[in-house]
């Protein structure tokens, strides 16, 4: 019978090893492939990891594996603290059918002695693997995709009709942090459509009844509250901080502005509005073509705008778009399927119907256009001519 030194020696002589300078390429590269594996346990990879490094303890390497590298043919690096686990955890993952698997000899010990660069992950309290299992239970969202939405931030522009579905319910999903920008009370004709308040609550400022809200459906998150309208003086201040803006304003002047500055920052904003029966919804991505200016270039003249008291909207219809819109900005944080970059949806409450439009970069646009340098944009107040929604 072997003993354990043998059984390693042995192992290791079936598996290819590499070392930590070459490991440390590929962790500079930022290529998706090959994939590191941390197979240590939670009490030692809690202390630090390789940055890029996805973490699948050894016991349940061969169960999960499959999830986190689908294809075979993909090269992966397996560490543990010392290489020995890594040697049979590479071993087993050849044996079921792995093609290019190799264990990093002298493991996390030898990466931390030779000073290269670790991180201390953000790990789920055992209430938020509770909370979130929902979530976590999705091989495309996975406590990795959970802690990417618990580290990061949206703004929404407005705690109205869009606002307060959109809000609740990327609090609900556990994004950490959630800005709120309104100037405005809470008013009586809002509680048709505006569900973060309530009755209790009328003339209280929108941005606490919607802390109060949010902060109820989880204490976990962080709430960071503007009471305050966007002007070209603070609006580069108040995006700079978030990862993801979502436009829920009212008005034309905001929208503008909100662009803008989106674009000068290099932020994606998930664009709604509502009109009546009718809803509209694109994503403005980071990278930010096409923009709102290439679908509108300049807003409407004060008198042809609507008046949005006048106009009324159906109650349930911003829910709806304010719904799709905490579902893009879901999307756009995990890099998760196909956003509607580029597209404008239509829905048509009336007729019950999703229309979609392909929307183009316009060569001329005076935001994102040819030779346009972001950085230079002019930040525009235009007159306002459309109060309350
Ligand atoms: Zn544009």
């Amino acid at each position: 019978m072997a003993s354990y030194q043998q059984y390693l020696k042995s192992t290791k002589s079936e598996i290819q090893e590499t070392d930590t300078t070459a490991v440390k390429r590929v962790v500079d590269s930022g290529a998706p492939s090959p994939v590191i594996i941390d197979c240590r346990e939670k009490d030692e990879y809690v202390q630090g990891y390789i940055p890029g490094a996805i973490w699948i303890s050894r016991g349940l390497l061969e169960g999960k594996i499959e999830d986190v590298v689908p294809d075979r043919s993909t090269p992966v690096i397996l560490y543990c603290a010392g290489g020995a686990r890594s040697a049979f955890a590479a071993k087993s993952l050849q044996q079921l059918g792995y093609l290019d698997v190799k264990s990093m000899a002298g493991g996390y010990t030898a990466w931390k002695r030779s000073g290269l660069p670790w991180k201390v992950p953000t790990v789920m309290t055992p209430d938020q693997e509770l909370r979130y299992s929902r979530h976590t239970l999705l091989p495309e969202v996975g406590q990795a995709g959970q802690i990417k939405l618990l580290e990061a931030s949206a703004l929404c522009i407005g705690a109205g009709g869009l606002g307060s579905p959109s809000s609740m319910y990327l609090a609900a999903a556990g994004v950490g942090t959630i800005g709120m920008i309104d100037d405005d009370v809470v008013d009586a004709t809002n509680l048709q459509r505006q569900i973060l308040h309530n009755i209790d609550r009328v003339g209280q400022p929108k941005v606490d009844s919607a802390e109060k809200t949010l902060r109820g459906l989880n204490p976990d998150l962080k709430v960071k509250k503007y009471q305050t309208r966007l002007t070209s003086d603070n609006v580069m201040e108040v995006l700079a901080p978030f990862d993801v803006i979502i436009d829920g304003a009212d008005n034309f002047q905001t929208r503008y502005l909100v662009n803008d500055a989106a674009l000068k920052l290099g932020k994606p904003v998930v664009h709604a509005s509502i009109f009546r029966f009718e809803g509209q919804l694109t994503v403005f991505p980071a990278e930010g073509s096409p923009c709102y200016r290439c679908l509108y270039p300049e807003p409407p003249p004060p008198e042809e705008a609507p008046s949005c008291q006048e106009a009324g909207v159906l109650g349930v219809l911003p829910g709806i778009m304010g719904l799709l819109q905490a579902t893009e900005a879901i999307k756009v944080i995990l890099g998760l399927g196909q956003t509607l970059a580029g597209r404008l949806l239509v829905f048509d409450a009336l007729k019950m119907r999703f229309r979609e439009l392909k929307l183009r970069r316009d060569p001329k646009c005076p935001t994102c256009g040819d030779g346009v340098d972001r950085s230079k944009i002019e930040l525009i107040d235009y007159v306002q001519f459309c109060a309350g929604a």
